[in-house]
């Protein structure tokens, strides 16, 4: 079995531990591989992402670490973007001109028509409803909608080497809004699948909702994942680990959920994708 994990954050942007050591709970966690991914800087937007003049200090510091560690652990470099059409236009230009090893794209902020932003993550509730309110005029469908809308243009456009959390939106919903089982949210979620089996997409199987108790399932959930592995949408596995001890949360009990919802594979990144037998 081989143990990986490329979505994690730290110091430079919102985690709570140096890029060092998250490679050594990494190491310690017997994974062959690592991947470091702050989120992109958005000035102006938002303010959980890498700043701006420290982004050659996160590439330095990767590289530092990366050969240091290099007979324990393979190490990569990498950013987990957000997409947002009118802003965040050259994310593959920036991803070369980085030397990022690999991408993740994410939607963390919807834009609405009035140009405000919807911000869907994060730990509290309040944020969600209230940015639900002033940028859809608490309108969930048309919100809900634009999430979607705004994954599938990034899928589309984009082409990330992993499509991060794509049904991220439940998280602060909790079945107040809209229950997963309505069809016009099931119709959204196709959508959704259909772009990424057309893209060759490689979804995560995000554990971070789970851990954290901020969602009763996995991203995606377990339904959507039954049709994505008849589907043979390609998966990996994420714990989008935010402080050291959540380097391999999940990990296992992860990969064994996934052959149960049918897949036979998981893939994994060693400088190329390969699939590693479940
Ligand atoms: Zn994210
Ligand atoms: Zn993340």
């Amino acid at each position: 079995m081989i143990k990986f994990n490329y979505h994690s954050h730290s110091f430079f942007c919102d985690g709570k531990n140096t890029l060092e050591e998250m490679a050594i709970s990494a190491i310690e966690n017997k994974m062959q591989y690592f991947g470091f991914s702050a989120h992109s800087s958005l000035p102006s937007i938002s303010n959980f992402g890498l700043q701006e003049n420290e982004i050659k200090n996160y590439l330095d510091e990767i590289n530092r670490l990366k050969e240091k560690y290099k007979d324990k652990i393979k190490l990569f470099a990498s950013m987990e973007f957000d997409y947002i059409p009118s802003i965040t236009k050259d994310i593959r230009e920036k991803a070369r001109l980085y030397n990022l090893d690999y991408i993740i794209c994410s939607v963390h902020l919807v834009e609405s028509k009035s140009g405000g932003y919807w911000f869907i993550d994060g730990s509290k509730q309040e944020s969600y409803d209230e940015g639900l309110k002033e940028y859809f005029n608490g309108n969930i469908k048309e919100g809900v909608t634009a999430f979607f809308q705004q994954t599938i243009s990034m899928i589309e456009n984009v082409k990330p080497d992993i499509v991060g959390h794509f049904d991220k939106i439940k998280m602060h919903n909790r079945d107040r809004y809209f229950l997963e089982t309505d069809s016009w949210y099931k119709d959204l979620v196709m959508a959704t699948i259909e772009a990424m089996k057309k893209n060759n997409s490689i979804c995560e199987v995000n554990t971070r909702g789970l851990y954290k108790g901020r969602s009763n399932d996995y991203y995606p959930l377990t339904a959507w994942l039954k049709i994505m592995a008849k589907e043979n949408i390609r998966v990996t596995i994420s714990t989008d680990a935010h402080k050291k001890e959540e380097v391999s949360s999940l990990f296992l009990e992860c990969r064994n959920h996934i052959k149960d919802c049918g897949y036979k594979e998981v893939y994994y990144f060693d400088g190329a994708w390969k699939a590693d037998k479940l």
